[in-house]
């Protein structure tokens, strides 16, 4: 069957990132088809740029899964306590405050799953690495499995913005998908147009979370953007406008770049 006939049906079905996010006891019931290209991305940006949409669009665009560390511990948050891991709990409460929680238990979660990096659709990492020592994990685990990443998109906006943004951000309690209510409002006010399930603000979109969390991003995950600037691999896309808009940059950078491959210690710019 061609790759294009075998996304299509892929994405008819229901996206199934069981191992993502419950760890590699729950293997996914639906897997990725082969697609021609499996990009395999980092994606970059402050909270509330918008990635977390970007990277469902994306998702549908090239058939790639979405890998967002956030949702792990989102998803373990609906867990009772008897069903979490101790680490997890302790994790649970970093995430509260809108402190990053530890490498070492974040890359622990990631090492487990690390058959999720060979998806046969490839994948966007979003929310890790949050650290250069987190990206020097990766760039390991990446090498010990074999595989590299083709970029890491970064998605920049000024910071008024993205206070503006996280205080409009709703997500569905059920399926995770995300919401605007000026920027990309549901159908039906606080109900999932996906699932129908309730929308609500993360706790960590709460005022005195965001200011942690500017403040955390600044100092940790700023710094990434040089790391992967020398690795010749930062695509810069600039944030502003719809998502539709966004989603035109991103993808023109993407297939600019397959045309002339990496241009090594360069920042390629798309729109900013
Ligand atoms: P996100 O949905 O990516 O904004 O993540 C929500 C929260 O989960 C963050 O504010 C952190 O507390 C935690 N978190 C997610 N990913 C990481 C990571 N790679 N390193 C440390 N903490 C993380």
């Amino acid at each position: 069957m061609r790759s294009s006939q075998l996304l299509k049906e892929f994405m008819e079905t229901k996206r199934d990132r069981s191992a993502w996010l419950k760890g590699p006891a729950f293997p996914c019931e639906v897997t990725a088809p082969n697609v021609a290209r499996p990009w395999k991305l980092v994606l970059l940006g402050a909270p509330g740029v918008g990635k977390g949409t970007q990277a469902e669009l994306l998702t549908q665009q090239l058939g790639a899964c979405h890998l967002s560390t956030g949702d792990i511990f989102r998803t373990a948050k609906c867990l009772s306590e008897g069903e979490r891991s101790p680490a997890m709990s302790v994790a649970l409460e970093y995430m509260r405050r809108g402190d990053l929680v530890p490498d070492t238990t974040v890359l622990q979660m990631v090492r487990e799953r690390v058959n999720c990096l060979r998806c046969h659709g490839g994948f966007l990492l979003d929310g890790f690495p949050r650290t250069v020592a987190q990206a020097d994990a990766l760039q390991a685990l990446l090498r010990e499995q074999n595989l590299a990443l083709d970029a890491v998109l970064n998605f920049a906006l000024p910071i008024d913005e993205v206070v503006a943004r996280l205080a409009g951000r709703r997500t569905c309690n059920a399926c995770k998908a995300v919401y605007h209510v000026t920027g990309l409002p549901p159908r039906k006010e606080g109900i999932c147009n996906q699932c129908g399930g309730p929308l609500v603000q993360r706790e960590d979109d709460k005022p005195e979370s965001v200011r942690v969390r500017m403040e955390v991003y600044e100092k940790s995950t700023a710094p990434l953007t040089d790391f992967y600037c020398r690795l010749g691999l930062l695509v810069s896309v600039s944030a502003q406008g719809s998502t539709t808009e966004i989603l035109g940059r991103t993808m023109a950078a993407l297939q600019s770049r397959d045309r002339n491959g990496p241009k090594r210690s360069r920042m390629s710019v798309q729109g900013v």
